[in-house]
């Protein structure tokens, strides 16, 4: 596991990578699938010779993100590769704007505030403050992976430098409209002189990246980390109905079972929607079944200034709801102080869930879907961006084609109730889906092809 932060300068953060054998996977693993594994691995490290490889983002805790590279990382460090992460830090007028961005790519306001040259200056003022350091660290030919719009304007002064610069987005709409154009515009000058791009979906990719240099590398888990690892029902219990995790309703329920909605606090994992439609339909499910919104402390997750104000509005919803609703509501705040155990929670409270809903209105991949299809629960959640690829509908969840509709969402989960036997085939399925398509060992072995072909055009 990667844990330790070190500050290299001002705002700049070396994450403390601990190698981890990729080996530890093979037991999950077809024996094809090993050798695979074992022969890019090699392969990779040939390639990248003595380059070291570059990751940066925006924040080493909550969400997505980090999640992912605290184990790619690590694995990719336990093959031989030099790899490093960079963490760049940023004051609130920085990421007022970078979550602005983040809002306008999802297709949604936001804040409603300009992106304009006034917002590009602020956004300049912190980048420029790291341009120096992490150009000074980096070699030429080194291969920098710069994560979502907080890193874009390093683009132009790696590729100075001499590295191979890839920028990889993680969120995007299927669609387009006025707000993902704004976002587009702001960030596409900086973007342009990137040697290629990820997204996870070809849909989120906007028109202006030409195809060669667009890969589609969808996000993997790691069945291992403190998030996945199998926990015995006795700490499952020990971790659920620990005291001081619940912000709103009564203690975690011992009987009965529960539907689980785990996310950051941002609207657009909309569980203020969830806990609406839960409300306004409980009638419609068994009296036996509580609702659990699950979210990091609000303060906890850097680079998210909406959370506060998002779990303020689910709280206060949660006050002005009649008492039978509020029996059955709870909204639970996960420390973030020690990772491991946030993780540990997050894993006890997916185990424990008879279901597990994600009604996001959009979603770039969403990890808290596979989390739980990993660990065999079926899953209710939104037919929108990457979630669209993990679940089959039927077969490895549910899916709902608008996420706004509370009433079909409660429906999906009255039906699922109602069979104990579906519930188990559906989550046996989702846990093969994971098992099929998002593991690290896939992921890697697409970063080595990536890597391959950049080498190759830059030594052209
Ligand atoms: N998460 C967590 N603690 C929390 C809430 C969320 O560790 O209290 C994790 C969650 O388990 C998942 C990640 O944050 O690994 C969220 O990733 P996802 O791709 O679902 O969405 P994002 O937050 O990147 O939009």
């Amino acid at each position: 596991m990667t844990r330790q932060t070190t500050e290299l300068a001002p705002g700049v953060f070396d994450v403390d990578v601990v190698p981890v054998a990729l080996e530890r996977l093979a037991p999950l693993l077809s024996p094809e699938r090993v050798a695979r594994m074992r022969a890019y691995a090699a392969a990779g490290n040939e390639l990248l010779g003595g380059r070291t490889v570059w990751c940066v983002n925006s924040t080493a805790r909550g969400g997505g993100v980090a999640e992912m590279l605290h184990t790619l990382v690590a694995y990719a460090a336990g093959t031989g590769v030099d790899i490093r992460w960079l963490v760049l830090g940023g004051d609130p007028e920085f990421f007022a704007v970078t979550k602005r961005l983040h809002n306008r790519l999802h297709g949604v306001a936001g804040d409603a505030g300009p992106l304009d040259a006034g917002a590009r200056a602020t956004y300049d003022a912190t980048l420029a403050r790291h341009r120096d350091e992490v150009a000074a660290r980096v070699r030429a030919g080194d291969i920098v992976l710069l994560h979502d719009p907080q890193t874009a304007g390093l683009v132009e002064c790696l590729r100075e430098r001499g590295a191979l610069v890839v920028w990889r987005c993680h969120i995007g709409l299927d669609e387009r409209n006025a707000h993902t154009s704004e976002g587009w515009a702001f960030l596409r000058p900086m973007l342009e002189p990137a040697a290629a791009f990820i997204f996870s979906r070809t849909q989120f990719a906007p028109e202006w990246v030409g195809r060669d240099r667009l890969w589609i590398i969808p996000p993997s888990l790691d069945p291992f980390s403190q998030k996945n690892v199998d926990l015995s029902a006795h700490d499952v219990d020990d971790l659920v109905h620990r005291d001081g995790l619940v912000v709103e309703g009564g203690p975690l329920p011992r009987e009965g079972r529960a539907v689980l909605q785990v996310s950051r606090w941002d609207r657009l994992k909309d569980m203020a929607g969830v806990q609406a439609a839960f409300a306004e339909h409980l009638g419609e499910l068994p009296a036996d079944v509580h609702l659990v919104l699950a979210g990091p402390e609000a303060d906890g997750v850097a680079d998210d200034p909406e959370a506060a104000e998002v779990l303020g509005e689910c709280r206060r919803q949660w006050a002005s709801l009649p008492a039978p609703a509020r029996d059955r509501i709870h909204l639970v705040s996960v420390p973030m102080d020690d990772l491991d155990h946030n993780a540990r929670t997050v894993n006890a409270l997916q185990r424990w869930a008879t279901i597990v809903v994600q009604k996001s209105l959009a979603e770039g991949f969403g990890l808290t879907v596979t989390e739980p299809m990993w660990k065999s629960r079926p899953v209710v959640a939104s037919a929108v961006g990457g979630i669209r690829d993990q679940v089959e509908h039927g077969v490895s969840g549910l899916l709902l084609d608008d996420p706004h509709d509370g009433a079909k969402l409660v429906e999906a989960l009255a039906w699922l109730l109602a069979d104990p036997g579906r519930c188990a085939e559906m989550g046996r399925q989702a846990h093969l889906r994971v098992q099929d398509r998002y593991l690290a060992d896939r992921h890697l072995i697409q970063y080595v092809d990536l890597f391959a072909q950049l080498i190759a055009k830059g030594d052209a």
